[in-house]
């Protein structure tokens, strides 16, 4: 069976380096907030090309860190609005409810599965405060026009990145906002994925930066005294010490990523399954090479017959989860349409040749 992700395999060449960042730790005896956070915080932030970077507890965290930080920071209000692509993993709308704000869902493009801004306008009221860009399976939100939409309506524009460590529009800055912020996961599947939890917030807003380094703290920067009603979610060291090792490769592995999209693009030729759309530039990491078919129960049965693992992300759009329940009666029928009908095929830096060339022939053969 060719596994959808094999996550062993992608930390087996990290081992030893784990190893030596595991005995560093032991040697040091500094468990919380030490040196490998620090170390990582400016690794990433200079990776991404922002001033900024804070190490939180996990991706979700990132995102709520950033709203409860501008709430507390004045330039957000409870109740404001945010604006969010319907199509989203229910992360990106759970941390909007955390912080006491209200989603506003937007559909996505066909192409790209991302927010249309095009349909942006049209949903903004005198609550609505901010943008929340998803940049959904690894391809970037169409950063410039929604910048320009936020720069028109004086909203902040925020960035779940969370699928898309990496991805580069113009071989500019990886983040795209300079004037605002972006959130980060380090879940084992992501491309940067930890041995565990981890998050960061990386942002070029000094304030803001400020505000979430002391929320993610119980609101302290001085210990035993709590300026803000903080919360604690602060990446492990030993979390940090593991991502120190794996940051250097990351550029290479999101390479091998785009590898294997390119030949599943130019070489899958089946009238039944629709590929994704991408310009062939950096701008896209591929955190899931997601298809497109009208009978998807059945090319996921023949697949799994033939030796081939697949998931679909998503099944149920967040509005229809009973999570959210008060979303349920709004209707997103492209949102909808696509929760219906993907199905993500194997990726990662780790799939080898062969491998690719399997499961191309077999849905070629479909
Ligand atoms: C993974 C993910 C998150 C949440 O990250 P966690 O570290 O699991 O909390 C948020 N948004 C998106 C789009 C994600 O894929």
């Amino acid at each position: 069976m060719i596994p959808f992700l094999d996550l062993k395999k992608i930390n087996t060449p990290y081992e030893v380096g784990f190893q030596e960042k595991l005995k560093a730790v032991l040697d040091n005896g500094w468990y919380i907030l030490g040196e490998e956070v620090q170390a990582f915080e400016s690794n990433f932030a200079r990776y991404c090309g922002a001033k900024y970077c804070i190490g939180v507890g996990n991706g979700f965290d990132a995102l709520t860190l950033i709203l409860k930080g501008y709430i507390q920071l004045g330039k957000l209000q409870k109740g404001d609005e945010v604006l969010v692509p319907a199509n989203t993993y229910i992360a990106s709308i759970l941390a909007i409810v955390e912080a006491d704000l209200i989603p506003i869902m937007v559909e996505p493009r066909w192409e790209t599965y991302n927010i249309n801004s095009d349909l942006i306008e049209e949903k903004i009221s005198s609550k609505t405060k901010v943008i929340l860009a998803v940049h959904l399976y690894g391809q970037l939100a169409e950063m410039d026009l929604i910048n320009a939409i936020g720069d028109k309506h004086n909203l902040l524009v925020i960035e779940d990145a969370a699928q898309s460590h990496g991805a580069v529009s113009n071989q500019k800055s990886k983040v795209k906002n300079q004037k605002s912020s972006a959130a980060y996961s380090f879940y084992p599947g992501k491309n940067l994925g930890a041995l565990g939890d981890g998050g960061a917030v990386v942002t070029n807003d000094l304030e803001l930066a400020k505000m979430v380094s002391s929320l993610r703290n119980y609101g302290s920067e001085t210990k035993y005294y709590n300026d803000y009603a903080g919360v604690n979610s602060r990446l492990d060291e030993l979390q940090a010490a593991f991502l120190n090792v794996k940051l250097p490769h990351l550029d290479t592995e999101n390479e091998e990523r785009r590898t294997v999209a390119r030949r599943y693009l130019s070489e899958v030729k089946n009238d039944k399954i629709i590929l994704p759309k991408w310009d062939l530039t950096h701008n896209h990491v591929f955190h899931l090479f997601v298809i497109r078919t009208e009978n998807r129960t059945e090319l996921q049965k023949y697949l799994h017959e033939n030796g081939i693992q697949t998931v679909i992300h998503y099944p149920v759009p967040p509005h229809k989860q009973k999570a959210l329940s008060e979303y349920n009666t709004l209707s997103f029928p492209i949102t909808e349409k696509i929760h219906e009908t993907v199905l993500s095929l194997p990726i990662s830096p780790v799939l080898t040749r062969e491998e690719v060339a399997f499961i191309i022939a077999i849905l070629n053969k479909y």
